[in-house]
Order: structure tokens, then C-alpha cells, then sequence
């Protein structure tokens, strides 16, 4: 498989990957803490990693295990952790990576949990960063020249919907030899960056993967690492170079599990994994529906919206990103879109007319959803900081569910038209 989407392909691995031919039908729920080992000698293997059994479940368990394997495939990359949430997987790879003094450059707007932990969290430990626009490659490269050991960015901004060149900026940092983790959760299937070359993948599955909101979860997905010349042998990635060199191929597992999910414990449950298998299973069908009803629904609003509130979304041609829309995510670019109505006061009003949208801090719902963001997940962050990632006064975000197209369309234009 390249990097083109072809939804058949993922309604029958999906299905198949997350079912059982025989025996049990569904994946199984196993939720025990604690394994017993066969004998001392299993045990001993088990530690080092040479026998491939659960060991705990803080560091894994059979149905989380299932999980892994369906995700790791679906995003063409070799290994895969699920983790509590989005942001645990974000913060294991973090963690697991970076030591105080190192550096992090965070590339376009990002989900305001990621932006507190790099700005806030990871600064009290000392790890500190840079911000830049998607197309400031200036800002980029020379940052990659000092030789910063993790590049962090979004395959789409959220909410501010920008798009990256993706492939230019996993050139420069396969290039550069540095660590690039990109956020996926919006466009699973839509994008695949292991395989254009990224290192590694997260996902809030959560949000689409899930669809459900019945599980708060995460993974993280790795590639293989090269038998000769990784960049993880690079100088500046010394302090893991024992693990590399044992490990070999499947070293990325072993970084994230022995230096931070060991000791900082943000592991998946069983039923958790279950549940966001269950969604799993559909989501080929749900990304084909949604990524097509937001383009109907933005073609709609943009025509039929009063004055005094305008939408947004890449597929529009009035959207600076438009032509980087249909070069790069032709299938879309995940469930969101932006109205600005100008004032906090006029997006209240809207957002309380709505009858069928759901008012709420989560996207990638099988329902629609809608929220005022300033007031909300952004609201502990200053001006700059606001205009940096694109939130303005009077901006909600929505995300598109598995509802009639029309009807979504209705119920907003009916409530801004009362505005
Ligand atoms: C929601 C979200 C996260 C965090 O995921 P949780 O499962 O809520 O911890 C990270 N990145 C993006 C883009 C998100 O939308």
C-alpha cells in the first residue's frame, strides 16, 4: 500500500483485523493486572524482553496487545503502545525521548492539551521549545541544524485548520537526522506519514478512531528501525543507543515502555481497547461519510451563511490552504470546520440556538458537535498565544458526525440566522 486511500482496502482489513475467524467472534476482554509466569526461567525472559508473553499490565496486556496490532498496520508502521489517552501518548513518546536541556520545535497550531504540556509541563522539567507557522521552513531548518532531538506537529491544525506540506517536512527531518511525531488524530487512513517517512504517529483514538466517545484512549505507532544507519544512532540520541542496539528493528517499543509508560504508567485498559476496537471496525466507512459530508456541509454554509459569519475549511476556495487541500488530502482532511461570528456574545447566541448539534470539548464523534473555543479549551491562554493557534473572539468549532449532511447544514443556518 502507498499513501493513497482506498476505503475498500480498510473496510476488509479493519473488520477482519479486529474480528476472530474462530473461536470468539469479537476481540477477547482481558483485565487482569498480573500474569503468572511458567517458571523462573519464563520469567527471567519475559524481564529481558526475549520471551513474548504479558509481563504486568502497566506495561501491556493481551487485549491492549490486539489493539496495537490492528492500529500498527492500519498506519503501515511496525509497532504500536496504547496509551490511557491522547494526551498519554503524546507525553510517553515525549518523556521517553527528552532529557532537560534538549529542545522541541512544535510546528503549526496545535490541540490546547499539547500546547499546555510542551509550554507549561515540559518547561518545569526543563525541556524547552519553539513554535512556528507550517510554512516558516526558515524557523524549521535551523532549528533542525542545532541539532533539537523531536520535531511535533499536526496533520491538521486543530482548530485552526492550517495544512502542512507533510512530506517537506519529513524530508528535512529525515534529513537533519531528528525525531518527527505527527499527530494524526483527525485524519486517520486520510493521512499515512509512517509511510511517507515520519517516525513516529499519534493518535487520540478517542476521537475517529473510536467514534463512540465510550473510550478515552491513545496509541502511539513506530517504524521500524534500520539495521544500519538510523538516525537514532545519531550522537545526540546517545543515552538510547544501549536499547537500539539490543532491541534492533522493534527498539522505538522498548524506548517508550522502559523510559516513560514503566515509570509513568499512562497504559490503556483492556476495556478501554475493546471499546475503541469496536469502533474500529467501521472506521473506514465513518471517515468516507464524514469527509465527504464536511465538504457538503462547508459548500452550504458558505453559500447560505448571513452576513457576519463566516465559515472555514480547506476545501473552500476561498481558504489559503486550498490548493495544498487538493493536492495532499483529496479524501479530506478530517471532521472539523470553523464559523467566526465575530463576537463571544454572537457565538453564544448561535451555539444556544442549535437543536441537534451537541455542545461539547470533544471532535471525531459519530453526532455532530459544536463549541465557542475562547471561552472554553482556550481559555487559560493569553492573546498571543490565542492568535497564535488561530482562535479568535468569536470562533466555534465543529465537528461533523454521521447525521444527515442537509439536515446539519439546517440546524446551523437556522441558528445563525437569528443572530
Ligand atoms: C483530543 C486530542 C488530543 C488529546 O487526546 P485525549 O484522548 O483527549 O487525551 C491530542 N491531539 C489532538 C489533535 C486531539 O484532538
Amino acid at each position: 500500500m502507498n499513501n493513497t486511500t482506498n476505503f475498500e482496502y480498510f473496510n476488509t482489513l479493519l473488520v477482519h483485523e479486529v474480528g476472530n475467524k474462530v473461536g470468539p467472534v469479537a476481540p477477547t476482554i482481558t483485565p487482569s493486572a498480573a500474569f503468572g509466569y511458567t517458571d523462573a526461567q519464563e520469567a527471567e525472559g519475559i524481564f529481558a524482553s526475549q520471551v513474548n508473553k504479558p509481563l504486568y499490565a502497566r506495561v501491556g496486556n493481551p487485549t491492549n496487545a490486539k489493539l496495537e496490532g490492528i492500529v500498527a498496520k492500519m498506519e503501515g508502521g511496525f509497532g504500536a503502545i496504547a496509551t490511557s489517552s491522547g494526551m498519554g501518548a503524546i507525553s510517553m513518546v515525549v518523556t521517553a525521548f527528552m532529557n532537560t536541556g534538549d529542545e522541541l520545535l512544535c510546528i503549526g497550531g496545535f490541540f490546547g492539551g499539547t500546547y499546555a504540556l510542551v509550554n507549561d509541563t515540559l518547561k518545569r522539567f526543563g525541556v524547552s521549545n519553539s513554535f512556528c507557522t507550517v510554512d516558516d521552513f526558515e524557523h524549521i531548518e535551523s532549528a533542525l541544524k542545532r541539532g533539537i532531538k523531536m520535531v511535533l506537529m499536526e496533520s491538521v491544525g486543530n482548530p485552526s485548520l492550517t495544512l502542512p506540506d507533510v512530506q517537506r517536512i519529513i524530508d528535512l527531518c529525515n534529513k537533519y537526522e531528528t525525531l518527527l511525531v505527527i499527530d494524526n488524530t483527525p485524519t486517520p487512513l486520510l493521512l499515512r506519514p509512517l509511510i511517507m517517512g515520519a517516525d513516529i504517529v499519534v493518535h487520540s483514538s478517542t476521537k475517529n478512531m473510536s467514534g463512540h466517545s465510550a473510550a478515552l484512549g491513545g496509541v502511539a505507532v513506530f517504524r521500524a528501525v534500520k539495521e544500519q544507519g538510523d538516525k537514532l544512532l545519531n550522537p545526540k540520541y546517545a543515552d538510547i543507543h544501549k536499547i537500539v542496539k539490543k532491541m534492533g528493528k522493534k527498539a522505538f517499543i522498548p524506548i517508550c515502555k522502559k523510559r516513560a509508560i514503566r515509570d509513568l504508567g499512562m497504559t490503556a485498559n483492556a476495556f478501554g481497547s475493546f471499546m475503541t476496537m469496536i469502533g474500529l471496525e467501521t472506521l473506514s466507512l465513518r471517515v468516507e461519510r464524514v469527509n465527504k459530508s464536511v465538504e457538503r456541509i462547508a459548500f452550504i454554509l458558505d453559500e447560505k451563511l448571513p452576513d457576519g459569519v463566516s465559515v472555514n475549511h480547506p476545501c473552500l476556495a476561498s481558504s489559503p490552504d486550498n490548493a495544498r487541500y487538493k493536492a495532499d488530502f483529496s479524501d479530506g482532511c478530517g471532521p472539523l470546520l470553523t464559523l467566526d461570528c465575530g463576537t463571544k456574545e454572537r457565538a453564544f447566541t448561535l451555539l444556544n440556538k442549535l437543536n441537534i448539534v451537541i455542545q461539547t470539548a470533544n471532535i471525531g464523534d459519530n453526532r455532530t458537535l459544536a463549541l465557542h473555543m475562547q471561552s472554553t479549551i482556550y481559555s487559560d491562554f493569553d492573546d498571543e498565544a490565542r492568535k497564535f493557534l488561530g482562535v479568535s473572539e468569536g470562533l466555534i468549532r465543529i465537528s461533523i458526525g454521521l447525521e444527515d449532511p442537509e439536515t446539519i447544514a439546517e440546524d446551523f443556518l437556522q441558528a445563525a440566522n437569528t443572530i
